[in-house]
């Protein structure tokens, strides 16, 4: 007998999501594990609105969105250990963890849902020259000590990387009173959603500077300007073209990379291009009964699709769990892998068992680079399913294609699922 049928990493949005279908109207134990002394995760330092339109068809500020799914966790009857730390998940489901209250305890689940989130990419992945003074952060960081500390981390800024993060920042920072000069990307395209580089850049008049990046960072004890050039296609700085930027403040936006290390410790298989763990069509790992959601699997870019997939991981922990306490052993057979092809990065799931998939189900990818008028097509063997003209894609923003039980179970002995850009 476990303690728990199923318990679920993580607090977050898409903790809260997951917990709340495991918990099957009451038919199931489940258990939220959060290191923090608050739920909703990093939505509680996005103050900023725009959260929900999807999910509640309204505009919602983070601490907002993540209160809703709060209130349904806590209305469905899930319980939580709150300020406590996950530090292990064994293959066979027992989860360690630590807390001041409790010290340290080894509970057991029938199903286990990794929900840890993502976080940001430091300076020291970057390899900018240069002495390591006061005055360089993350965007989230920066965020946090704006938002929840109410501390200004400098006056005249400058930011690296037009991540949603970055551009939220340079906004924050200049309702807030702080000069922002630039956002830097190395890219030719942005990496945020274009409705936040119009009302988080444009509508304040912040440049975005597409193929540049910070070469040079002065200032010993406190950053006094940093230096940013062009670069060329390979990302290599331009000569001649480096101007020097006087500020007290550097916000790095570079990259959100999903909190891997109990997903690993547990053994579960990760994918090179997400950095979270690969998945079949129930979102579950390589490790039978653990489960991923929200942006520890893969970074998403809006938290109405990271509640619907959590919901979506959260069901089929329950239903794991489920069959777990009846004895039934798990069906082994490897499903179809999703082939990322033409353009598209990657996809989640990696696999689909059409005997276990629902009637319908999401994949959802990135493409790696920026295409115009494009058809986002979907092959089942040699057969062209799904053909969706898009007159833009970008690597911002995360696409998504459905698929259809009824066509793969028509197609028997199926040996791949093609997802790809062709041209329109
Ligand atoms: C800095 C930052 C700012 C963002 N701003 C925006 C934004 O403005 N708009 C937007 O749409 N999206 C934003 N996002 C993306 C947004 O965070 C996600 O859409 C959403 O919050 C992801 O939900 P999650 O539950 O997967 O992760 P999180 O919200 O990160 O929640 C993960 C939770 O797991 C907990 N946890 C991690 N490890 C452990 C452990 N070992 N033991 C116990 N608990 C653990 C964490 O404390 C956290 O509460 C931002 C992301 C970051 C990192």
């Amino acid at each position: 007998m476990s303690d728990y049928d199923v318990i679920v990493i993580g607090g977050g949005p898409a903790g809260l999501a997951a917990a709340t279908a495991a918990r099957g109207e009451g038919k199931r134990s489940v258990l939220v594990i959060e290191r923090d002394q608050k739920l909703g995760g990093i939505l509680n330092q996005c103050i900023h609105n725009g959260f929900g339109l999807i999910t509640f068809n309204e505009e919602l500020t983070g601490p907002e969105y993540a209160a809703r799914y709060e209130r349904l966790a806590r209305e469905a009857g899930v319980e939580f250990l709150l300020d406590t730390m996950v530090l292990d998940v064994s293959p066979d489901h027992v989860v360690t963890c630590v807390s001041e209250a409790r010290g340290m305890q080894r509970i057991t689940a029938g199903a286990v849902v990794l929900a840890m989130g993502c976080r940001e990419r430091p300076r020291g992945a970057l390899n900018i020259p240069g002495f390591r003074p006061a005055g360089v952060y993350t965007a989230g960081t920066a965020q946090r000590l704006v938002n929840i500390e109410g501390l200004m981390p400098g006056r005249e800024v400058v930011i690296l990387g037009s991540g949603d993060i970055g551009l939220i920042m340079a906004r924050r920072m200049t309702l807030e009173g702080a000069h922002v000069a630039c956002v830097a990307e190395l890219m030719p395209y942005s990496g945020g959603l274009k409705r936040n580089i119009v009302q988080c850049l444009d509508d304040f008049g912040i440049p975005l500077l597409l193929s540049h990046t910070v070469t040079r960072v002065e200032g010993k004890s406190r950053v006094e300007a940093v230096w940013i050039a062009q670069v060329d296609e390979k990302g290599r700085p331009l000569p001649g073209t480096e101007k020097r930027y006087p500020c007290d403040t550097l916000l790095l936006s570079v990259g959100l990379l999903p909190e891997n290390e109990l997903s690993r410790a547990a053994g579960v298989e990760l994918s090179r291009v997400t950095r979270g763990p690969v998945v079949n069509e129930s979102l579950e790992t390589s490790m039978p009964g653990i489960f991923a959601c929200g942006n520890v699997l893969h970074v998403h870019d809006l938290v109405d699709y990271v509640s619907q997939e959590a919901t979506a991981a959260g069901t089929a922990a329950g239903a794991w769990a489920d069959a777990c306490v009846q004895h039934q052993a798990q069906d082994e057979e490897p499903g179809i892998p999703v082939v990322a092809e033409g353009g598209v990065r990657y996809t989640v799931p990696q696999s689909i068992d059409p005997e276990r998939m629902p009637e319908k189900l999401t994949v959802r990818f990135r493409v790696s680079g920026v295409y115009e008028d494009r058809r986002i097509c979907v092959y089942l063997g040699d057969e062209r399913v799904i053909a969706k003209r898009r007159p833009i894609l970008v690597p911002g923003e995360m696409e998504d294609v459905t698929l259809k039980r009824d066509d793969l179970l028509a197609r028997p002995g199926l040996e791949k699922i093609v997802v790809t850009l062709e041209e329109a």
